[in-house]
């Protein structure tokens, strides 16, 4: 007997071909058929009268041909007028045959459906699905909303249609084939219709759900759906994190006067937050199971020095340290702190990037390998080469809304030994609002850096259009004379490498002109990672007075010299980005600026966004509104690898069900904790046990 597990050529009538086509949509077995919803529906369940159609309205009517003519004039088409003695329409046709001339002569009844536009002659329909009928009684309504499914090519929607209607038929004569892993008392909580009457009801909706309720995706069965993905996904990482809590991992009780000559060595104190974080990831290594830790904390709050804390604690211990950064630029300046901060101890610091070749490479490796090499720095070169730890007992990841989610979870095999794992701390600056982390970080425990180092300005951020570029350059030479620096920031839609470093260039080149007595130079992605560091250290050290640059800066650089920023089309980033950006000035005790220069016209959203960033300096804020304007994938980065993909759910319509997922999501473990794994499976593939990876 079928089930739903098996490949889709088990129904009648789908041969091999067909089900290529359907692999096209990512359709395999029968049961992805159930889940393949409509994009939208039409509306055939009442006839219209000609005399009441207004122009837009997709309808259904009948009416009898009155003449057929072929127009040959302008573009050849077949015009067909019919009536309904309320009033007159005319079907067009520019694609037809002698045949569909035949069919559609005068006197026949017919009935059409299609959008209703204003022609030259009066109402018409271009193309319309039509069928002869017997007369102006034949009924020729359906019963309820049409489906109408997303396509690929050489798949029709009459094929399709009638597959996914053999798959319905089958789940519903044999429902035990499709449980519903949600427990009723749930969904009667939220009212929400049982799996097997949603899939039902948004294939073939009934008269209880409207058109437009529908296509905005506000009716229970789809709600119901998307929560259960929503959901899937949250449990997903909940789970991984129950399966990390029963590993094992190295205790680490820290050496207090190793941890008191650090702290004595660095020119500042730390922060309260700084604090309160580190003691978090104290308690954790105590614990003997790996750490799970994100440092989320606002841009320039210190995180690295915390990491370097964590790092020291590891070490002391005598396990290994891998720190793990996006770009080389932040690996490299990372190397350096690290090297400076633990020069005091006998720690040896590497550095691993995919540029590093030969011998080299193979001298850094066998000394991870023997365990003289104690921290290693690096991109995620770190984890994609045959890079064998002799101890590894902490991993670090700096930047990790720049990594994905799937890269995370896999990293954690990384360094096993036996039952044993590394503790994992991974930081970000980029806040994500509370209801988006369950999806992205519920596997994660999370102590948040939300105070700055004392003496810090805030940062003054203006909007202003292109048209004063002229000020704004005038004002770099200002800035300039009073012996401090500055960033000037190029973005384009584009975000090929190549076209963003040739119009850094052509940037550079031009301000250089213009300020004939300002010290210019280049940074962008670009370049070889010796030219980019030559330039980092050049503009460090203030042998450089202007920075032009690419995103490239976004993370990790810190020039405390460098307080004013001007940013080109900042329109074209995200809040977040862009808020990111902005974090590498104000790290001084200078007034700081931040000039967002933007190209008029600006669209109502943008002046908004742009403003809500001029107006707030809190990160999570920010985030906040993006949200609200942009949608969750602008917010979490669309560039981001790990960015997730769903079937049904859409987070800019559903975003409101997030807040319960958490709640529902305990629930589950304690009330059907047997659910969890084959909603997974439902919903992530059978490959979603991301810890085993
Ligand atoms: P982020 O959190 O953005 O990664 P960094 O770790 O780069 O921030 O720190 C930003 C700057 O603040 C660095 O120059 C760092 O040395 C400095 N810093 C960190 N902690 C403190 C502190 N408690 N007091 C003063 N300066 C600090
Ligand atoms: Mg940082």
């Amino acid at each position: 007997m079928t089930d739903l597990h098996q490949p889709v050529t088990a129904l009648a009538g789908v041969g091999s071909h067909t089900a290529n086509r359907l692999a096209n949509l990512g359709i395999y077995i029968i049961q992805d058929l159930l889940f393949h919803l409509p994009s939208r529906y039409e509306d055939k369940t009442q006839v219209y009268r000609i005399g009441a159609l207004q122009g837009g309205m997709t309808a259904l009517i009948r009416g009898k041909v009155e003449f057929t003519d072929v127009l040959l004039k302008g573009r050849r088409s077949l015009i067909c007028r019919i009536s309904d003695g309320t009033g007159f329409l005319d079907l067009k046709f520019f694609h037809f045959s002698a045949s569909q001339q035949n069919t559609l002569r005068p006197g026949v009844f017919i009935s059409c459906f299609a959008e209703v536009r204003h022609g030259y002659a009066g109402l018409e329909m271009v193309h319309p699905e039509y069928a002869l009928i017997a007369s102006m009684e034949s009924p020729v309504a359906e019963a309820c909303l049409t489906p109408v499914y997303p396509l690929t090519e050489g798949l029709n929607q009459s094929v399709l249609r009638k597959v996914i209607k053999q798959a319905l038929i089958l789940c519903s004569t044999r429902p035990e084939l499709l449980p519903d892993w949600i427990p009723s008392a749930i969904l009667q909580n939220y009212h929400y219709p049982d799996l097997i009457t949603a899939i039902q009801t948004l294939h073939n909706p009934d008269d209880s759900v409207s058109v437009e309720a529908l296509q905005q995706g506000d009716v229970p069965a789809l709600k119901r759906l998307a929560f259960e993905e929503l959901l899937a996904h949250h449990l997903v990482l909940r789970v991984a994190r129950d399966k990390s809590n029963a590993w094992q991992a190295p205790v680490f009780a820290g050496d207090p006067a190793l941890i008191k000559q650090f702290l004595q060595s660095l020119p500042f104190i730390l922060t309260g937050a700084q604090q309160r974080v580190i003691a978090d990831i104290s308690q954790d290594f105590h614990k003997g199971n790996p750490m799970m830790r994100l440092v989320q904390g606002y841009v320039g709050s210190g995180k690295t020095i915390v990491a370097a804390y964590a790092a020291l604690l590891a070490l002391a211990a005598g396990y290994q340290v891998a720190v793990m950064a996006p770009t080389e630029l932040l690996a490299e300046q990372h190397f350096k702190n690290f090297s400076a901060w633990f020069s005091l101890f006998d720690i040896n610091v590497v550095f691993l990037t995919g540029q590093l070749k030969g011998t080299a490479r193979q001298q850094v490796l066998q000394q991870l390998q023997d365990n003289t090499a104690n921290v290693i720095v690096g991109t995620h070169a770190l984890f994609q080469y045959s890079v064998n730890f002799a101890r590894l007992g902490l991993v670090i990841i700096d930047e990790q809304h720049r990594f994905g989610v799937h890269q995370r979870l896999a990293l954690r095999e990384k360094g096993q030994q036996g039952t044993m794992r590394p503790h994992q701390l991974v930081m970000t600056a980029t806040p994500i609002p509370r209801t988006l982390a369950m999806l992205q970080y519920s596997d994660l425990d999370i102590s948040i850096i939300d105070e700055l180092p004392p003496g810090r300005t805030p940062i003054v951020t203006v909007v202003i259009s292109a048209q004063r570029r002229d000020e704004v350059i005038e004002r770099i030479n200002n800035w300039v004379d009073h012996q401090r620096q500055v960033y000037w920031v190029c973005t384009l839609i584009d975000e090929s490498d190549a076209l963003q470093a040739e119009a850094a260039e052509i940037t550079a080149q031009r301000l250089a002109l213009l300020l004939p007595k300002v010290r210019v130079g280049l940074l962008h992605g670009r370049m070889k990672t010796s030219d980019k560091n030559a330039v980092m250290e050049a503009f460090k050290s203030h042998q450089l007075d202007l920075l032009v640059a690419t995103t490239v800066i976004e993370v990790g650089v810190d020039v405390p010299n460098a307080s004013l920023m001007v940013i080109e089309n900042p329109e074209r980033l995200g809040l977040s980005q862009l808020h990111q950006l902005r974090g590498r000035v104000g790290r001084g005790t200078n007034d700081s600026y931040c000039v967002l220069m933007y190209h008029a016209p600006l669209s109502d959203t943008a002046r908004l966004r742009l403003g809500i960033l001029r107006d707030s300096h809190d990160g999570f804020v920010i985030a906040e509104k993006d949200l609200q304007l942009r949608g969750p994938g602008e917010v979490m980065g669309v560039r981001q690898t790990g960015a997730i993909q769903f079937k049904v759910a859409d987070l800019r319509r559903d975003a409101d069900l997030l807040d319960t997922i958490q709640h529902v999501g305990a629930q589950l473990f304690k009330q059907a904790p047997h659910a969890i794994q084959p909603l997974c499976d439902r919903w992530l593939g059978v490959s979603t046990d991301y810890s085993e990876v």
